[in-house]
């Protein structure tokens, strides 16, 4: 059997071709030009030498080019390999060098980096967006007008790879975790039946970084197989998020947490609602305060799932039409196995029984085919057919998933276990605040210590020692932070999840 995610595409184009496919500002694209295009860009990367089971790098934000050129990598039987978009040059350099990229595909804004790290790797770069022809670069849009458009899409094994997407995970260098056709299309298909109800009059919110297995699954592939249209979102602030959800009447949001604080706080001064249907959020635990202010003020609920790059990403689901049990990350999705495992126990799978809390291990369609060039890391992950997750969790009698923390995130104070995510989801409960995250900085006397930093609601008035007391108060001895910080606004990473390991390094350096 043959199969390819850019049929995906080519289906809605041929079934419903005069549909918006993609909004970005005030331009519309339907989905037989977005189809049109794509094939275009296909024939100029076929005559660049682009064949099949070539892997060709991308470094382009949320816009239409961004589909254009994924599908056409993916038509010619490619390996997508998108570059996050705040890529340094060495890092880069990086992915194109492990990847083994033949190519880059540079949008004109982002080649300062992107055309550095591709001279450093020795690897080609083409450019889109560019208005003006940059020296030395071509650009795919003219190369594209002379090209022959292919007609339609290279047939692939449904095993075959058809992205690179790069995760740190839990120590040393990214690795490239490998894709397949069959998982991809698995996931869209799956989600799509019984999973998120969406379909063809839908407007789905794309603010989700595309570079991310986030967004590419679950906003891309999946709105794209349903035939509803993206509202695409270059960058993302709270602001340009709620008038552009506003203006484009969309029905349903996509975000990780940190995009529905900041939407709750746009709403202070943005008196108009969407007409959402309901929102998705994953990437991080989501606090239920956070929950709760979105149903009051916008009037929907928030469907919490799981998942990880490595599992495409979706594993599980407070699904559509079930009661969503606000806290827990829903049930497993469709053809998928979620479990809890013993995690001191490496070289095999043992499996834990309702309620207890241990490795959340995933098994199913939707895995990875493994970490590229890294057969060791890929069986350490990967054992009895089941993915490790470095997650730690609970699955209850009804089959829900609970996650209590990261393995790698659990603080050890005087030998006690603390999960951060329990003393964050305390902290935001607080009327006065908005954002917290917890961590712990190695400390001579107990090990670790205990540092929560706090982002205040708009408005709000309180102070260190207020947020400090309340948190002694209401936990156990071994949990309550020693330090509250009040900060501005917690760093985030390119995918809009909170950066934990930027700021154990900035408060193990600089102690008060
Ligand atoms: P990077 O690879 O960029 O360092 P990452 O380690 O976060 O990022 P991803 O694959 O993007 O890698 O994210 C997977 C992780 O995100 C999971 O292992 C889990 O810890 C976390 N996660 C995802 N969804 C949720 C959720 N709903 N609740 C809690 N944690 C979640």
């Amino acid at each position: 059997a043959t199969l390819s995610v850019a049929a995906i595409l080519k289906e809605r184009a041929e079934r419903s071709p005069g549909a918006t496919a993609v909004v970005v500002g005030a331009s519309e694209i339907t989905y037989a030009e977005l189809w049109d295009q794509t094939r275009r860009y296909a024939g100029a990367l076929r005559r660049q030498g682009v064949t099949s089971g070539d892997a060709v790098a991308m470094l382009i934000p949320n816009v239409a080019d961004f589909p254009r050129v994924y599908y056409a990598i993916l038509s010619l039987g490619g390996i997508v390999v998108p570059v996050h978009a705040l890529l340094k040059a060495d890092e880069i350099e990086y992915v194109l060098r492990d990847s083994g990229a033949t190519l880059l595909v540079c949008a004109a804004p982002l080649l300062g980096e992107g055309a550095k790290g591709a001279e450093q790797a020795g690897v080609p770069v083409i450019s889109v967006l560019s208005p003006e022809p940059i020296d030395d670069v071509p650009q795919l849009e003219k190369l594209a007008a002379d090209a022959e458009p292919i007609v339609t899409y290279e047939p692939c094994r449904p095993d075959a790879t058809a992205t690179i997407l790069y995760t740190s995970g839990t120590t040393g260098k990214p690795k490239g975790a490998m894709g397949t056709h069959f998982s991809l299309v698995e996931q869209a298909n799956t989600l799509l039946v019984g999973t998120f109800d969406m379909g063809p009059d839908d407007v789905v919110f794309g603010a989700l970084p595309l570079f991310h297995t986030f967004g590419q699954t679950c906003t891309l592939n999946t709105a794209f197989r349903a035939g509803a249209k993206i509202v695409m979102l270059p960058r993302f602030d709270g602001e340009t998020a709620l008038r552009s959800l506003i203006d484009n009447q969309c029905t349903i949001m996509m975000g990780v947490p940190t995009m529905y604080v900041a939407l709750l706080e746009a709403a202070r001064t943005i008196p108009e609602r969407p007409p959402l249907r309901y929102a998705i959020s994953g990437g991080a635990s989501i606090p239920l305060a956070v929950i709760e202010r979105f149903r009051k003020e916008f009037g929907v609920e928030i469907y919490e799932g799981y998942g990880l790059t490595e599992t495409s990403p979706v594993a599980t689901f407070n699904h559509r039409g079930s009661t969503p049990r606000a806290g827990s990350v829903g049930t497993p999705i469709w053809g998928v196995d979620v479990e809890i495992a013993r995690p001191d126990v490496e070289e095999r799978i043992e499996l834990l029984a309702t309620d207890e809390l241990g490795e959340i291990v995933i098994r199913g369609h939707n895995l990875m085919k493994g970490y590229l060039h890294l057969p060791e890391e890929t069986a350490k992950a990967i054992v009895d057919g089941w993915f490790r997750t470095g997650d730690l969790g609970r699955k209850d009698a009804d089959g829900y998933v609970w996650i209590v923390d990261r393995k790698k995130d659990m603080i050890i104070r005087n030998g006690y276990n603390v999960y951060p995510r329990e003393v964050e989801e305390l902290l935001t409960a607080h009327p006065t605040v908005s954002a917290a995250a917890v961590f712990g900085v190695p400390d001579d006397v107990h090990g670790e210590e205990i540092i929560a930093c706090v982002v205040l609601a708009p408005g709000a008035d309180a102070d260190a020692s207020t947020l400090f007391e309340y948190a002694k108060d209401k936990l156990a001895a071994h949990k309550y932070p020693r330090r509250v910080e009040i900060v501005e606004a917690l760093p985030v990473g390119p995918s809009g999840k909170v950066l934990k390991r930027a700021l154990v390094a900035a408060y193990k350096t600089e102690p008060a």
